[in-house]
């Protein structure tokens, strides 16, 4: 079983989406800092998981 899935997140400094991949084996609220795939500028990613799926992602300026 893999419990890694990939989601697309928008980018709060410049506004494009990248794809990150967060592990939903607990639920719960997950926090990381994510690098911007495109500007390389970091944002904190908090994302909410309940039974193994997530139900919430919120993308805010690190
Ligand atoms: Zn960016």
């Amino acid at each position: 079983m893999d419990w890694l899935e990939e989601i697309l997140i928008q980018c709060p400094q410049c506004g494009e989406e990248y794809a990150i991949q967060v592990e939903t084996a607990e639920d719960g609220v997950v926090e990381m800092i994510e690098d911007c795939a495109v500007c390389c500028r970091p944002a904190t990613v908090r994302v909410t998981t309940e039974d193994g799926e997530i139900t919430a992602v919120d993308v805010v300026v690190a």
